[in-house]
């Protein structure tokens, strides 16, 4: 689902490149897990899959990465919304409404879906998030997992193929955490959804994943069942 061939991404005033050689594929359908120390790369190589890199970020980018046979390079990040979503730390920072429906529908309306279909989709994804209670609230009023959860389902109703998270539970206690794992379980699960999830707290998330890819500064990228990788770290 998910292909990197050779690549390399060099920011200018960085003496070293942070990605070199990376070649591997991420399978359709299954939860990976990216870890590594902080500075290791996890946030750019995320990039690269959603396009922030090179696109925004002013990184260069060598060699190819495509999602669902798509060249990252060759789209602009809004061109990729419906095969990647992109979800941050920090769901206030995703937020562009002020209340539970309204967000859910943002996205699909910057894609002129059609009202019947957008309305469809909001109460699939109240009901899958267990949000169905919550959806006339402000968003200021739910606590850190439920707006974790709303921003999860803002771009999951846009019905991407691929969700990429950059350590989504990192602001959450330990039960909010839970909350958005078991949502994040449920989608690959159920829906085939293919999830790559950066991540620094491990003990918590290793149990859910299928994968893991590690990345350590100055070694090669180490791709494996969790049990074989965590052998390596
Ligand atoms: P991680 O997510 O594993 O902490 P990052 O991908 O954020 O790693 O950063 C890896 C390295 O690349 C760091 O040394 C960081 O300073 C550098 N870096 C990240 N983004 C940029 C950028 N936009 N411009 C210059 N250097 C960057
Ligand atoms: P759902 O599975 O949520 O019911 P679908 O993806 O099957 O929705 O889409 C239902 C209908 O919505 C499609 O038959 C099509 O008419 C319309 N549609 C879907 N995606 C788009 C799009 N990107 N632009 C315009 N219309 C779309």
């Amino acid at each position: 689902m998910i292909t990197f061939e050779q690549v390399g991404v060099q920011y200018a005033d960085a003496t070293a490149p942070t990605l070199n050689g990376v070649d591997l594929t991420i399978p359709e359908g299954e939860l990976c897990l990216l870890v590594g120390p902080s500075g290791s790369g996890k946030s750019t190589l995320l990039g690269t899959v959603s396009g922030l890199v090179p696109h925004f970020t002013g990184g260069v980018l060598h060699g190819r990465v495509t999602v669902g046979g798509r060249d990252t390079r060759e789209h602009r990040p809004r061109d990729l919304a419906d095969l990647v979503g992109t979800v941050g730390q920090d769901p206030r920072a995703h937020f562009v409404t002020d209340a539970v429906e309204d967000e859910l529908a943002y996205g699909m309306e910057s894609l002129g879906l059609p009202p019947d279909v957008m309305r469809r989709r909001v109460e699939e994804t109240l009901d899958l998030l267990g949000l169905a209670d919550l959806r006339r609230r402000a968003l200021t009023s739910l606590s850190g997992g439920q707006q974790q959860r709303v921003a999860i389902g803002s771009v999951l109703t846009v019905h991407p193929r691929v969700l990429v998270l950059d350590e989504p539970t990192s602001a959450l206690d330990p039960g909010a955490a839970e909350e958005v794992l078991a949502v994040l379980q449920r989608l690959v699960h159920d829906l085939g959804t293919t999830v790559l999830m950066a991540e620094h707290r491990l003990e918590r998330v290793v149990q859910y994943a299928d994968q893991v890819l590690l990345l350590t500064p100055g070694a090669p990228p180490v791709l494996g069942e969790p049990a074989e990788v965590m052998a390596h770290s």
